[in-house]
């Protein structure tokens, strides 16, 4: 689970490590509002969703003035960022850099450690420093038996800052930091960037968290901060009936019985050049309502423009599956084309049942399955 910058400042506030002042809007008037309360001159205006690049996408602007501020706070208000809304934004005091450093910790499956990973070419181009040049980023494994002690939060500090004050405070923010990590099962913390300001502080400028998931009932605290977009919602509501789906960006809906066999199907669309728009796995059986509220689903995604069925009848016999997807969709009302693929205990007399009704296409082996979704 990934969090916003704002609430991640919250974290880094308690476990003491410093951000900037700064405050949450919704709206273009509050942001004025915030930057006459903050009495700072210069104030930074900021896209909050869950994705990076908000700068280079135009959702970070320095501002000086009520009008600009309001602009900004409007302008960016009425963004998307990759895709998602921006609803909200943070009105933050603008800090005076020195230098950008970047600084994570994240889980290394090499090494099989929690990593620790800083560079002193921090900020927006990150990534292309990571491509272009890898030797800028230094590496530490942390050995879970002994953790970041002061002695090896100063080591690793020190390869940052030579200077004695600033390796202080580096330290210290590399073990809250992992603090942060440890203590609430995080995957990445990450500072980019690092400020370095004129005054000599290092300041949390940004501020990245995610969360394992695996780990959230441990943390109901964190699970507050959940704000899931349209996508997770369709997805938690998908869970709440049973179903594991993911949606994706392709255009064959997909309905299968069984996570291995839904991969399968997946992979077999993508071999003849298709695009799944989604995983979905349906469970064991196949009963009417199942179905209906399957295809419910699919139907959600205006992009899907065929639906493929790939079921295995292994306990649950292939002409109760017919009869099954016969009457669900006596139910259903599109025109969408439908593929199944039927194989199992019973195939043949199943088959013979869904012929007899020019609601499906019907396919024996997956591959033909997949290729009449990609002709339809
Ligand atoms: P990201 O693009 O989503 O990673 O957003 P960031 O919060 O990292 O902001 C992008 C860039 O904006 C930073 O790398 C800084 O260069 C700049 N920036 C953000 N806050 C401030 C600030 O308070 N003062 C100054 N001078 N620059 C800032
Ligand atoms: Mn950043």
């Amino acid at each position: 689970m990934k969090i916003h910058e704002y609430q991640a400042k919250e974290i880094f506030s308690k476990y003491g490590i410093p951000v900037e002042r700064h405050t949450l809007c919704r709206t273009a008037a509050g942001a004025v509002a915030a930057y006459r309360r903050m009495g700072s001159d210069r104030v930074v205006i900021k896209a909050q969703v869950l994705t990076g690049g908000r700068g280079k996408a135009g959702g970070v602007k320095l501002v000086d003035n009520t009008e600009d501020a309001y602009q900004e706070a409007k302008n960016i208000l009425s963004m998307s960022i990759k895709g998602l809304p921006v609803n909200q934004i943070l009105v933050s005091e603008a800090v005076d850099i020195a230098a950008e450093y970047y600084v994570s910790f994240t889980i290394d499956r090499n090494t099989r450690a929690v990593i620790l990973m800083m560079s002193a070419s921090g900020g927006m181009d990150i990534e292309e420093v990571a491509r272009q040049s890898p030797d800028k980023i230094i590496r530490y494994a942390i050995d879970p038996f002994i953790g970041l002690p002061d002695y090896l939060a100063h080591r690793f500090a020190f390869s940052l800052f030579p200077q004695l004050e600033q390796a202080d405070r580096m330290a210290a923010i590399l073990q809250e930091l992992y603090k942060i990590f440890m203590e609430n099962d995080a995957s990445l913390v990450e500072i980019n960037p690092l400020a370095l300001t004129t005054k000599g502080i290092l300041m949390a400028i940004d501020a990245k968290i995610v969360f394992d998931d695996n780990a959230l009932h441990r943390h109901p605290d964190i699970l507050s901060f959940f704000d899931p977009t349209e996508e997770e919602k369709v997805e938690a509501d998908a869970k709440n009936k049973g179903f594991s789906y993911v949606h994706m960006d392709g255009n064959i809906g997909c309905m299968v019985n069984g996570a291995g066999l839904a991969m399968a199907t997946m992979d077999m669309i993508k071999l003849h050049g298709g695009n799944p728009a989604n995983f979905l796995d349906i469970g064991g059986s196949s009963n009417p309502v199942k179905v209906v509220e399957a295809m419910k689903l699919l139907l959600q995604d205006e992009k899907v423009k065929v639906v493929l069925i790939n079921i295995f009848g292994g306990i649950t016999r292939c002409d109760d599956v017919a009869i099954g997807l016969i009457q669900a969709f006596d139910q259903i009302k599109s025109d969408i084309p439908v593929i199944v693929r039927l194989t199992g205990t019973n195939e043949h007399i199943g088959r013979d049942l869904l012929r007899n009704h020019d609601r499906f296409q019907i396919a024996t082996t997956m591959q033909e399955a997949a290729l009449m979704a990609l002709r339809s």
